[in-house]
């Protein structure tokens, strides 16, 4: 019979999943990884990471998760490509349900991450990776010199732009109203930079390029009178929002209204054994960095946690 019985089990294999597993298994704890849908996370759509410290020269995101995951499963993490469909929090020992399997563990690590909110148009998901992004930390810098757009009206929209004005020549917000969500002082740094200009009750419709030279212009429509037209952009950020990845989770431990999962002391969640890492339960930062940096903690609190369950 299959080994179903783990100290640890963590859902999710970006950079909290694969940190809490390094450390977990360091600790000598039985470690389960359940990969999910997406091996890898956000990174492994993203192309170079040049903001993770060690790797001067840069690193392909898919190739960062790859060395990350070896780590861990050479101190003995086992690793399913499997994604979870229910959990059962009444232990523990808690219970982890996929489409494959059941597992049980005393501690749980959810580190499931987000993913970013996409218009949903087929040229945009071709462009992705050339010359469209949803994350200007990672890719601005490729933007240098460039007109860019950035799509959204509340404060992401806004810390984007003004990122992205250290590199671009000019970032138009398009806004399919003519009133930003985001809060006033973010307002005034996007009004108070000569770099930003905006663009009004506007929404994309396709994005014009290809992946050779990249994005050449927008469609854009007046959400006012429904008319066209053709304008030049050479990058397009997308700032719509972040879908945490906790829809499992549902009703299972705390969460705010938008889906991330609340913890408290560290990475505790509501229920007793359950720590949060990562994406899933950070909206501000939401960086390779930083989410490794909470998985490492989330492994330190279950190992605590544990040790002083079993002594
Ligand atoms: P948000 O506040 O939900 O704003 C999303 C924006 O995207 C809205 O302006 C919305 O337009 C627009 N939008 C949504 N779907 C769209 C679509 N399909 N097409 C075109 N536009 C669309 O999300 P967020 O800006 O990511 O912020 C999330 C949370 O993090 C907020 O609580 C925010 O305050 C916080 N945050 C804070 C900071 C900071 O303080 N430095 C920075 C970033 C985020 P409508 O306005 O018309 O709905």
């Amino acid at each position: 019979m299959a080994d179903t019985r783990y100290d640890v089990i963590i859902i999710g294999s970006g950079p909290a999943g694969w940190t809490a597993a390094i450390y977990a298994s360091r600790a000598d704890l039985k470690t389960l990884v359940l990969e999910g849908e997406q091996p890898g996370g956000q990174l492994t759509i993203t192309t170079d990471v040049e903001n993770f410290p060690g790797f001067p020269k840069g690193i392909m995101g898919p190739e960062m998760m790859k060395l990350f995951g070896e780590q861990a499963v050479r101190f003995g993490t086992v690793v399913k490509t499997e994604t979870v469909t229910e959990v059962d929090f009444s232990g523990p020992p808690h219970r982890i349900i996929t489409g494959q399997a059941r597992y049980e563990s005393d501690a749980v690590i959810i580190a499931a991450g987000a993913r970013a909110r996409f218009l949903g148009l087929p040229s945009e998901i071709r462009l992705m990776g050339h010359g469209v992004s949803a994350c200007a930390t990672c890719d601005g810098f490729f933007f240098r010199g460039k007109k860019i757009a950035v799509v959204g009206g509340g404060d992401s929209a806004i810390e984007e732009a003004h990122f992205l004005t250290k590199f671009a020549e000019k970032v138009t917000i398009v806004h399919r109203r003519d009133e930003l969500r985001a809060s006033k002082i973010m307002q005034k740094r996007a009004t108070d930079n000569p770099k930003i200009d905006f663009l009004w009750n506007s929404v994309v419709t396709e994005v014009i390029g290809d992946q050779e030279s990249g994005v050449r212009a927008l469609r854009v429509k007046s959400t006012v009178d429904d008319s066209e037209k053709e304008v030049p952009f050479e990058g397009l950020f997308l700032a719509i929002g972040h879908q945490p990845n906790t829809e499992f989770l549902q009703g299972k431990l705390e969460m705010d209204d938008a889906g991330y999962v609340i913890t408290h002391d560290g990475t505790k969640t509501s229920v007793e054994g359950v720590f949060a890492a990562g994406d899933a339960q950070d909206h501000l930062y939401r960086q390779a960095i930083t989410a490794a940096g909470s998985g490492c903690m989330a492994a330190l609190d279950a190992e605590r946690w544990l040790s002083t369950r079993h002594g």
